[in-house]
């Protein structure tokens, strides 16, 4: 392959990887199969970042092969990758013992695969352990989908019934509760505060790309669904929309676990609703070209 089209190619798959597109998935497979390393290897990072955005199936099926590639640092990002898809890349566990099993890999493989192979099985554990959460008002075992929304919500597990009652609850205490998942941005995201509306919008209208809590991480055991995240910066951003105590100790929980793994983490509190442009542009400046506008 010429010089220049490969490094054309390479830099197209890397600003797919970046791109937060579901859309990227076709030409990133088909790039899987390029005669350049470089860009097969880029391919399989692209990939990766990509976890919870493209669907998982179809790119743990264009990663697997890339196990096999004859280019170390081919197998070492395919590895890395392989993590980032969680449960849905269990299938991969045979082929990531069998790397490491072998005594002429490379090192800082064997490193990658370990790594991945941690993470898959994480997010497996947390799977099964997920299924079997009870209510912690009445005891009754709940779904999966009652776990997320009460997790969410509360960062405590509650069924749905008990999630409307604590709700109203704490409604009635005149707590400072900004639950409310139908506001809809000017861009059509759907959020769940007033606040993260501001945000969401504050962010299209800088033209900052962003995925609004819809990837879960797992970050030491714990699955962390970010409010934010700039794939272009690689910067997180949260907002965090009440003032109870049990609200706060899950809050101070996940920011330990942001700072653990050197994320960057722009916070944003209930209170500075009423200044939070000015404040989004003098926070997120740190990280963030804005544009003067
Ligand atoms: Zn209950």
């Amino acid at each position: 392959m010429r010089f220049a089209t490969e490094r054309a190619l390479a830099a197209r798959v890397t600003a797919l990887g970046e791109s937060a597109d579901p859309t990227a998935f076709a030409e990133l497979a088909e790039a899987t199969h390029s005669p350049s390393a470089l860009v097969r290897r880029l391919a399989a990072s692209a990939l990766g970042k990509l976890a919870g955005v493209v669907a998982s199936a179809p790119a743990v099926a264009a990663l697997l092969p890339l196990l096999g590639d004859p280019h170390p640092q081919v197998r070492q990002y395919t590895a890395k990758a392989l993590g980032a898809f969680g449960t849905a890349a269990q299938c991969a566990l045979p082929d990531l013992r069998a790397l490491y099993a072998n005594p002429a890999e490379k090192d800082y493989v064997k490193r990658s695969v370990v790594a991945a192979g941690t993470l898959i099985r994480e997010a497996m554990r947390i799977a099964e352990a997920q299924a079997v959460h009870t209510c912690r008002r009445c005891g009754v075992r709940i779904s999966p989908d009652e776990y997320a929304r009460s997790q969410q919500a509360f960062e405590r597990d509650f069924c749905d019934k008990c999630f409307d009652e604590v709700y109203l609850e704490r409604r009635n205490m005149d707590t400072k509760i900004e639950l409310n998942k139908t506001i809809t941005t000017r861009g059509g995201t759907l959020v769940q505060s007033d606040g993260e509306r501001i945000i969401a919008e504050f962010l299209d209208a800088h033209g900052i790309a962003y995925r609004y809590d819809e990837r879960i991480r797992i970050i030491e055991g714990f699955a962390i669904r970010p409010d934010f995240y700039l794939p272009e910066f690689d910067v997180y951003i949260e907002y965090w929309g009440m003032d109870t105590t049990d609200y706060k100790i899950g809050m101070l929980k996940k920011k330990k676990l942001y700072q653990q793994e050197g994320k960057r983490l722009v916070s944003f509190y209930f209170s500075e609703k009423p200044r939070l442009r000015e404040l989004l542009r003098q926070k997120l400046a740190r990280y963030v070209r804005l544009d003067a506008t």
